[in-house]
């Protein structure tokens, strides 16, 4: 079922995404050579506390996890997508990190996701960065009212296929509110002009996730969380929390 929300539901909702916001700052300045990707989780976590949130990502167990996830992030490095489990390895000068948190403030929650390099970046991970977060950018500019959820997966996945990266197939952008995985489906392929229509109070996760080794599949760590590309090249992955209005698409989860 798909809950349109007031939009005094969305202020609240904002509210959860500043935090989300916040904990990804936080876990993006204290990343650094030599640092744990444990510590990461515990710059976001202190975020969350500070603010009165909790996390959904700690403790949670989709259909497909052997484990409750046991962190407040996921933290992926290099050729791992998303769903990494922030550990004790160490950052290395050139890993490409992608963080993705979540927070529940209020009973609304806020999800989404950035990428960056540690160190000194390598130039083909520069551009794979920029071509993640364009493809977010496009499937936000997209989330207009009229739309259907098919035109943010044709301009998600146009900026992949540009970009000439691949894109796991069975992940993509859900729907967000009291719980962090909702209807609708979000996905990142699609046909313009097809799937559900958008109307104001709608509110979607939307996060690509690119792999530039153009390939579209992927296999999971024996820990039965991490995604990694098939081919051992890089992902990266954006994502934002947004709201459908009548003015347009309203992000969330920004700072
Ligand atoms: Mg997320
Ligand atoms: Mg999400």
């Amino acid at each position: 079922m798909v809950e349109i929300k007031s939009d005094a539901s969305l202020d609240a909702m904002r509210e959860a995404g500043r935090v989300v916001a916040d904990a990804l700052a936080a876990a993006r300045d204290a990343a650094a050579v030599g640092v744990t990707l444990q510590a990461l989780d515990e710059a976001a976590r202190a975020v969350l506390t500070a603010a009165g949130a909790s996390s959904p990502f700690l403790g949670y167990q989709p259909s497909f996890a052997p484990t409750p996830f046991p962190a407040v992030i996921c933290a992926s490095v290099n050729d791992a997508v998303v769903h990494g489990i922030p550990d004790g390895y160490r950052l290395r000068d050139g890993d490409l990190v992608s963080i993705d948190c979540g927070a529940e403030l209020d009973g609304w929650t806020g999800d989404a996701a950035i990428s960056f390099t540690v160190g000194t970046p390598r130039p083909e991970d520069v551009r794979l960065i920029t071509a993640t977060r364009q493809a977010l950018e496009d499937g936000i500019a997209a989330a207009t009212v009229g739309n259907r959820l098919g035109d943010i997966a044709h301009a998600v996945s146009r900026v992949a296929r540009r970009a000439a990266c691949g894109m796991p197939e069975d992940f993509g952008g859900h729907g967000i509110g009291r719980r962090m995985h909702e209807d609708p489906h979000v996905p990142n392929f699609g046909r313009p002009g097809r799937g559900f229509p958008l109307r104001h109070g709608l509110t979607l996760a939307i996060e690509p996730m690119l792999m530039s080794g153009g390939r579209n599949s992927y296999r999971t760590d024996p820990d039965g969380w991490t995604l990694r590309t098939t081919d051992g090249s890089r992902a990266a992955h954006f994502e934002h929390t947004i709201a459908i209005t009548a003015d347009g698409p309203r992000i969330l989860t920004l700072p």
